[in-house]
């Protein structure tokens, strides 16, 4: 009698969601020209090719990774607006500026005395590189610390994977951290949502961050638990 009521009551139920558990990819878009200027700088130049290269094997990917497309990685639905490509990107060297390096619009500015000292530090271009597929307007709440987490996501769990990361791992001092310090913070947290809660994490905050849409609902929709709900446990299960 109980197993029969079950079963009657199983089927009754909608589909189980089982997107939760597949990464929503948009349709990869192509790199648009890449062009570098190393005149301020010119022995960059070696490393401003390398970086060429890196742009053109990850722009496509980065246009998957994030809701570009304009459809809601949850509801489906289109925004109406999907994500154009500038005419070309730009990856101009300065002898220096007073960080590594920003991006604006199709225009990467990369300090080349920082490059020269951290010859290996070519993540930060994929970092940069997804600021330039974000292009997120204006936002109804102060999300920079999301911008930032996302773009240290794409270059931390994507291009280099601290999943199989020893030493240099991010180990969040809990005692002052907190989800809204950006960067790579920020990042580590949503790699423990997305793989612990739902994988249409990240799209799902950027679909509403392409809108100016306040994004923190999102949380609750896809884990049933507020970000600050979220950071509490993260902080008690972090390892
Ligand atoms: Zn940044």
């Amino acid at each position: 009698m109980f197993a029969a009521t079950a079963f009657a009551f199983a089927v009754g139920q909608s589909q189980p969601d089982l997107d939760k558990f597949v990464y929503p990819l948009a349709p990869a878009l192509a790199c648009p020209p890449v062009v570098t200027d190393c005149s301020d700088i010119p022995a960059c130049e070696p490393w401003a090719a390398k970086a060429a290269e890196l742009v053109k094997a990850w722009y496509g990917p980065l246009t998957q990774l994030l809701a570009t497309d304009g459809i809601d990685p949850v509801t489906k639905e289109h925004s109406g607006k999907s994500f154009q490509p500038p005419a070309k990107i730009m990856l101009v060297f300065k002898k220096t500026l007073n960080v590594p390096a920003y991006c604006s619009g199709g225009t990467i500015t990369i300090n080349g005395e920082w490059v020269t000292a951290h010859p290996d530090d070519l993540g930060m271009v994929v970092h940069e590189l997804t600021h330039a597929v974000q292009q997120y307007p204006r936002n109804e709440i102060d999300a920079g610390w999301l911008t930032e987490g996302i773009a240290d996501y794409t270059r931390w769990w994507r291009y280099e994977p601290e999943l199989h990361a020893t030493a240099g791992r991010t180990k969040p001092d809990f005692s002052k951290a907190k989800y809204t310090d950006a960067y790579r913070t920020t990042a580590v947290w949503l790699a423990w949502i997305e793989k612990k809660y739902d994988r249409r994490t990240v799209p799902a905050l950027d679909f509403k961050m392409r809108q100016g849409k306040d994004p923190m609902p999102v949380f609750k929709q896809l884990t049933g638990k507020t970000a600050d709900e979220l950071w509490d446990e993260f902080s008690k299960e972090f390892k």
